[in-house]
């Protein structure tokens, strides 16, 4: 039998986070209640700085969101309608939905089954003449191969966007998530490594000229102040988001260390497992920050429901690819086009891998995993 933690173990605890930091933050909020300066300014120039240096970049661009920071990025590499961006189906539906905004074509590439991420082994054949873009998605924490997309990038002049919202800190082969393609997107939605208290993303770049565009594109295309030679949008970032972020990221790397103390615990209490049972996440050789600990198991809708009912916190991502959503209908999508995809989309479930999770709580995830599967 499992033993029910009280209250059972959530996905995600933060308010053992906020509990951690609670005066720091609460000092930093003050300090902009203070100034009454809310929008851009001395706390977002100073985050932007920060995070960019975090990064292995000369440039961060404090923006809304994630999503916005995917948006804006394309609309600086000036994608077209009609233009097209080689894409994961498996990922947050914001990867695909910024090309589609702009009029342009996601080109759907199916991923490599053990790591989630896109295979660049099947990139080459999805370039056409209208290619724009890859945007290889570090999923759950753990970058894309990027050495193999950049060659492909490099030899058919394509721009590389990464989407790193996952991935803050990982790295690959030295080089971190955001510094290695032309820009790098990161989100500070409430439920990624580095989370705002609030809606929340950057653009990281080391391209001078890109930094300056993204920069003018996020206040409407203005430059100087009411004058504006290209149309951009509302992308700020808040000062009181910024506040807390800058807080935060004096934590990060404590807080990553946790997670990988986590994956590594699931990988030796449940080790066990026949990998037929039980697929769970290899290390790798790089910086894996386990944004989320995805397990693969063949009967997934069983364990999920079994765990639910010992009040064990888990979630599928994602359920449905992107290539098999209503609204991507029209791009032509067969039902099996992309396998390895929809595979992962029906057997797998993230685990609570949160960094303040207690021993206790671990062995009563690893209980309800193991009594399930045995
Ligand atoms: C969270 C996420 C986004 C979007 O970020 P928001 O800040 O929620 O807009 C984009 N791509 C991926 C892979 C994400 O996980």
């Amino acid at each position: 039998m499992t033993a029910i933690v009280g209250g059972g173990v959530p996905l995600l605890d933060l308010k053992a986070q906020f509990r951690s930091i609670e005066d720091e933050v609460r000092a930093a909020v003050d300090r902009v209640l203070t100034s009454q300066h809310f929008i851009m300014g001395p706390e977002v120039e100073a985050l932007e700085r920060e995070v960019a240096e975090y990064s292995g970049c000369a440039h961060g661009i404090g923006v809304s969101s994630g999503t916005d920071a995917l948006l804006v990025a394309l609309m600086a590499i000036d994608l077209k309608p009609g233009d097209e961006v080689i894409t994961s189906p498996y990922t947050f539906f914001a990867t695909a939905g910024a090309i589609s905004r702009l009029g342009a074509r996601p080109v759907f590439v199916d991923i490599d089954p053990a790591s989630y991420n896109i295979d660049p082994a099947r990139i080459e054949a999805a370039v056409t003449s209208r290619t724009r873009a890859i945007i290889p998605v570090h999923l759950f924490g753990q970058c894309a191969d990027m050495d193999a997309i950049d060659a492909i990038a490099r030899r058919h002049s394509l721009a590389v966007i990464e989407d790193a919202a996952q991935a803050i800190g990982a790295e690959w082969n030295g080089r971190r998530a955001g510094s290695m393609g032309r820009a790098g997107c990161l989100s500070f939605f409430p439920s990624k490594n580095l989370g705002a208290m609030g809606d929340g993303g950057m653009v990281v770049t080391n391209d001078d000229a890109l930094a300056e565009r993204i920069r003018v594109l996020r206040v409407h295309g203005s430059k100087p102040k009411y004058h504006h030679k290209i149309v951009g949008g509302n992308f700020r970032l808040d000062a009181i988001q910024a506040a807390v972020l800058r807080v935060k990221l004096r934590h990060l790397d404590s807080w990553t260390a946790g997670r990988q103390r986590n994956a590594d615990a699931y990988r030796r209490k449940l080790g066990h497992l026949r990998p037929e049972t039980a697929f769970l996440p290899e290390p790798g050789p790089w910086r894996h920050v386990y944004n989320q600990f995805v397990i693969r198991v063949p009967e997934r809708d069983r364990l999920l429901e079994s765990l639910r009912k010992v009040g064990i916190g888990c979630e599928v991502y994602y359920p449905v690819p992107l290539h098999r959503q209503e609204c991507f209908a029209d791009l032509g999508y067969g039902e099996s086009s992309m396998p390895h995809s929809e595979a992962a989309a029906r057997e797998t479930l993230a685990l609570p891998i949160y960094p303040e999770l207690t021993e206790l709580q671990m062995d009563a995830v690893v209980a309800a995993v193991a009594d399930h599967l045995r």
